[in-house]
């Protein structure tokens, strides 16, 4: 896939392409750079903040064991959003990307 074609692809194509193509390193600072740039949003998110959780990057580890009330979900602003094509919110309460996708079908 191009790198065109990799900008419309949806959510579940792109995670298709990207662990078929990306060795174990790279899945890891992948996961890396996710937790760095949720720390600017979830991390900074009323839904968060004051609740105790201290983990990142709902859209990929899902639910928060701890974040229980739905108050504003900053993800539709994060980059990875638009990156990965996510086309949900609220990952912390309602589970990861992965989960939401097959919840779907
Ligand atoms: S997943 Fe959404 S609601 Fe949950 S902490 Fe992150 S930004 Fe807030
Ligand atoms: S989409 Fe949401 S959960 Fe995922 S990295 Fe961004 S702010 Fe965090």
């Amino acid at each position: 896939m191009s790198e065109k074609n990799f900008k419309t692809a949806t959510f579940e194509e792109k995670m298709k392409m990207l662990y078929s193509k990306m060795s174990e390193k790279q899945q890891k600072n992948g996961r890396e750079q996710i937790i760095y740039m949720c720390r600017e949003y979830c991390g900074k998110c009323p839904s968060y903040e004051g609740t105790g959780e201290e983990s990142l990057a709902f859209c990929m580890v899902g639910k928060s064991s701890v974040i229980t009330e739905k108050k504003a979900c900053l993800c539709g602003q994060c980059p990875i959003t638009r990156t990965m094509g996510l086309r949900w919110g609220y990952y912390c309460i309602n589970g990861n990307a992965l989960e939401l996708s097959q919840a779907e079908k």
